[in-house]
């Protein structure tokens, strides 16, 4: 994913409150997953007026909601959340030994999707997948 695209869609959210805007420009500047308080570090050093982490915590909620950030659970509890092209999402392969995560350029549960609905006549809304295991690096 290109930076330039990036810079581009968050010029398109003027309107977002100030505090959106910080936490979507600190996002654009990390490469790795972040958490509420990773970014609400963040803003401690680089802004003079830096906002709390309540909102913090409630300008990620509203960027989830608008597309433009992606949550995502590793099962520890804590939320991490990454920029993302408006609407897009992907999914991601976690190494248990490094913790360092591969984001994958293509979502393969809408076959799964396809299917179920044909077995089970169920339409899927959302689908929460990430895989854990041990990486290329770790385990050669
Ligand atoms: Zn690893
Ligand atoms: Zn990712
Ligand atoms: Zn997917």
């Amino acid at each position: 994913m290109a930076r330039g695209n990036r810079t581009l869609s968050l010029q398109k959210h003027e309107r977002l409150t100030k505090g959106s805007q910080k936490v979507l420009e600190a996002l654009a500047n990390v490469k790795n997953l972040s958490t509420a308080q990773d970014i609400h570090g963040l803003l401690r050093e680089s802004e003079d007026s830096p906002p709390g982490l309540t909102t913090v915590y409630r300008s990620l909620e509203s960027l989830v909601g608008l597309g433009l950030v992606q949550a995502v659970e590793f099962g520890d509890g804590e939320k991490r959340f990454e920029l993302v092209e408006p609407g897009e999402h992907h999914h991601h392969l976690v190494c248990e030994r490094c913790r360092e995560s591969i984001h994958l350029d293509q979502c393969m549960v809408e076959e799964i999707e396809s299917a179920i609905r044909a077995k089970y006549g169920f339409e899927t809304r959302a689908h929460i997948l990430e895989l854990f295991g041990v990486c290329k690096k770790c385990h050669s």
